[in-house]
């Protein structure tokens, strides 16, 4: 079963390629996992290199910085507009936040974001004594074993909308994963781990 699946993926994968956004943050370890799992990956930079992308990953790093470069770099309208079209887009930790349509404590007036997912991100939201943590996680739809996470700074998800399934929680029932049709958001790093489940689950969207 297992089998069939993993060769089913691989050959989809010889198609694909997943682009990174590159402008800051953890994006080479995003990259080393899905070279492991064997997708070709490009780094995007410019509008040109989202164009020879079939997905995106927004990695973990500082969303503000990411936000204001993507002004920059003139790819939030673009990536924004693939997103709506139905190109699947995965956003970790920071690249989450971007995701969210509503930020907790309100975005700051003028803070660009992609504001795609019907979610509110509450930044920063296990405080400063927890600046960052490890949890093991039940996400079934990646399987049973649980999923070992690492929280880096990391928002929460609040408010779902209708059309948000919520993936994981914490013990407690605070969300920490979700998606939306082909947006997917988590408040942890999978590709800081070595546990390759949540790329490949990424892949089949
Ligand atoms: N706290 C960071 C932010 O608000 C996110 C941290 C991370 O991506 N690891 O952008």
């Amino acid at each position: 079963m297992i089998n069939s699946k993993l060769k089913t993926q691989n050959s989809k994968l010889r198609n694909m390629t997943v682009g990174i956004l590159a402008l800051q943050g953890d994006f080479r370890e995003h990259e080393e996992t899905l070279r492991r799992i064997g997708a070709a990956t490009q780094p995007v930079r410019l509008p040109k290199h989202l164009e020879q992308v079939d997905r995106l990953i927004i990695p973990g790093g500082e969303s503000t910085t990411i936000g204001k470069l993507l002004v920059l770099y003139k790819l939030l309208d673009p990536i924004r507009e693939r997103a709506r079209q139905g190109m699947p887009l995965w956003g970790t930790c920071a690249g989450a936040i971007l995701m969210a349509k509503r930020i907790a404590e309100g975005r700051p007036a003028g803070q660009p974001a992609l504001a795609l997912m019907d979610i509110t991100a509450r930044r920063n939201a296990f405080g400063r004594q927890l600046d960052s943590f490890e949890a093991d996680l039940a996400i079934p739809r990646i399987g049973e074993e649980p999923l070992h996470a690492v929280f880096i700074r990391a928002p929460l998800l609040e408010a779902p909308g209708m059309d948000v399934a919520v993936l994981a929680t914490m013990g407690d029932g605070r969300i920490v994963a979700a998606q939306q049709g082909h947006l997917l958001a988590t408040a942890f790093h999978p590709e800081l781990t070595g546990d390759e489940r949540f790329h490949r689950y990424f892949l089949e969207l």
